[in-house]
């Protein structure tokens, strides 16, 4: 196996014999080979659409793909297998869109390789020995470490684009100018490319493009569960059977809610799923009690001690441990193997396994912390902020947030937070806050000094935030008193880093440590076109930033 999308691969460079996130060799194989079935499909879809043929389920197996292969998602080699299978028959189906399409408008349809025509083997065993065919390790030996890193680089944005877009999807928004792009890109990965200024900009042209994603589940978020407004949030145990819910997908929580109404079972939040509380129509619901435990490197321990039911609805899952491995449940594309996977919305084992478990006997001493700041909330106190910063009583603002992880290092985000001086302001969001969140940074001008924008696809909001601020003080982005500095560490991550470099966003910090697929080379152009710098010493980035 060769992998490394993630930040915590193998000493910053590749797991080559396992994978630090517990993925086995047969998945990364599998994984690998999915997405090269997965091109061929795109390279029909992508042919079949120039003679204006699209077809749903291809789209959405596409997104589904990719999302199935992002870090920390699915580690089961028996589903993967499954998924495979599928991929060849909806490989054939899009040729054979492709092909009708082309000879009813009276051409005949190119004959395609690579790919388009690469037949995975039928056992398990004859599929590992294919793994040359398709690996990571065998495009860097041809093409070399930076054409294979900006294929990666490429590619894991469209990973963490996919995730982004299946959410929405689930919501029920979409758009064909994302479903025609996802095509095009991997027909161009298809092809092998080498040249560095295209693969960057095709990077580039990711990053645009999932602005528009990000933007399409916020309209999927606010217009199925309301506008985000600032909640107070429990965050210790109450009495009572309990269901635990993580990931990222809000419609797993709202029919969960749904189901345990009237059950005497109180549902907490954990991970990414904290940011439900804001939102009106899921914190409506009066059992959804709180949230329990940090980010998902945490779990382990967490789930453990938890006495109830656990449901992991998207990434990060962790290997289950044994004292909780009979009550943790996967649904959407969460897998691991011997976990029971629950699916349809159909969460009537979920239920019973609370109700078997203990429960909390008695309640724990009430703590709170406030989220929900979304762009609506943020604006809607813009002209105080617009003011305070004029009166020099906001004096910067730091945006502190990304994707939280396990490899040391990360209290570097911690002690930042902590140094920031108290006539700045704090925006965060995704789970890298859970480093900070439940500390107490007091208010300026009125205002609280932290202010949690929500999950990680929660950095359109920022973004809306900060043009609107920009607006406001009549100049651009870049010349706001705005620091932005990234904790990075599975796909999702790349995707909003490539989004921010499209819109021109520069002198981004980023760490913990740098992605092992960006070559020094890669790195250079990044420096020099968008001021991309690592993390240091919280004092030292402070004082570079705030002179
Ligand atoms: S996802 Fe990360 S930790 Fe897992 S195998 Fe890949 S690089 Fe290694
Ligand atoms: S923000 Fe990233 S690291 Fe955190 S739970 Fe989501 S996918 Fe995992």
């Amino acid at each position: 196996m060769f992998c490394y999308q993630c930040e915590q691969t193998k000493d910053g460079k590749g797991c080559t014999t396992f994978g630090v996130c517990g993925k086995d060799p047969a998945t990364a194989v599998l994984q690998d080979h999915l997405l090269h079935v997965t091109k061929g499909v795109s390279m029909y879809a992508r042919r079949a659409r120039a003679f204006g043929a699209r077809d749903p389920k291809i789209d959405r197996f596409v997104i589904e793909a990719l999302f199935t292969t992002v870090t920390n998602v699915n580690f089961d080699p028996e589903r993967l297998l499954g998924v495979i299978d599928r991929a060849v028959q909806v490989r054939d189906a899009a040729r054979v869109l492709y092909s009708d399409a082309a000879r009813a408008r009276g051409k005949e349809p190119d004959v395609l390789g690579g790919p388009a025509t690469w037949t995975p083997a039928s056992s398990l065993g004859a599929l590992l020995a294919q793994e040359p065919e398709s690996s990571f390790a065998a495009r860097r030996a041809e093409v070399g470490d930076d054409a294979a890193g900006l294929q990666a680089l490429l590619l894991f944005g469209l990973k963490g684009a996919a995730a982004y877009a299946d959410h929405a999807l689930i919501l029920g928004k979409e758009d064909e100018g994302v479903w025609a792009y996802f095509h095009e890109a991997l027909d161009f990965l298809a092809s092998n490319p080498t040249d560095v200024k295209a693969l960057t900009d095709a990077c580039l042209r990711c990053g645009a493009v999932n602005y528009r994603v990000m933007q399409l589940l916020d309209d999927a978020n606010t217009s199925a569960y309301g506008m985000p407004s600032p909640t107070s949030v429990r965050v210790t145990p109450v009495a009572g059977k309990a269901i635990l819910v993580s990931g990222h997908d809000f419609k797993d929580l709202y029919r969960l809610l749904q189901q345990t109404e009237g059950k005497g079972i109180n549902v907490y939040t954990h991970g990414e799923m904290l940011p439900a509380h804001g939102y009106p129509k899921l914190r409506a619901f009066r059992h959804l009690v709180g949230n329990y435990g940090g980010a998902w490197q945490d779990q382990q321990k967490e789930f453990d001690a938890f006495p109830g039911a656990v449901l992991m609805t998207t990434n990060c899952i962790q290997k289950p441990r044994d004292g909780y491995k009979g009550r943790i449940f996967t649904t959407g594309l969460v897998a691991w193997p011997g976990v029971r996977h629950v699916a349809d919305g159909e969460f009537s084992a979920v239920i019973q396994a609370a109700l078997d478990a203990e429960g909390f006997a008695a309640d724990a001493a009430k703590k709170t912390i406030t989220v929900g700041f979304g762009r609506r909330a943020v604006l809607d106190a813009a002209g105080a902020v617009i003011d305070a910063v004029k009166a020099g009583k906001i004096r910067h603002f730091f945006l502190i947030g990304g994707c939280d992880g396990a490899k040391p290092g990360r209290n570097y985000y911690t002690d930042l937070a902590k140094a920031v001086p108290q006539d700045c302001l704090i925006l965060t969001l995704a789970c890298g806050k859970y480093r900070f969140n439940k500390l107490d940074f007091g208010t300026v001008a009125g205002l609280p000094r932290l202010l949690d924008v929500g999950q990680c696809n929660d950095a359109y909001s920022a973004i809306e935030i900060a043009k609107a601020l920009a607006g406001a003080f009549n100049t651009d982005v870049n010349s706001l008193p705005l620091s932005l500095i990234l904790s990075w560490y599975e796909q999702k991550a790349v995707v909003i880093l490539l989004t921010l470099l499209s819109l021109g966003i520069k002198n981004i910090r980023i760490g913990p440590s740098l992605p092992a697929f960006v070559t020094p080379p890669v790195l250079d152009v990044l420096v020099k076109a968008f001021g991309l710098t690592p993390i240091s010493t919280p004092e030292k980035d402070l004082e570079a930033i705030l002179g």
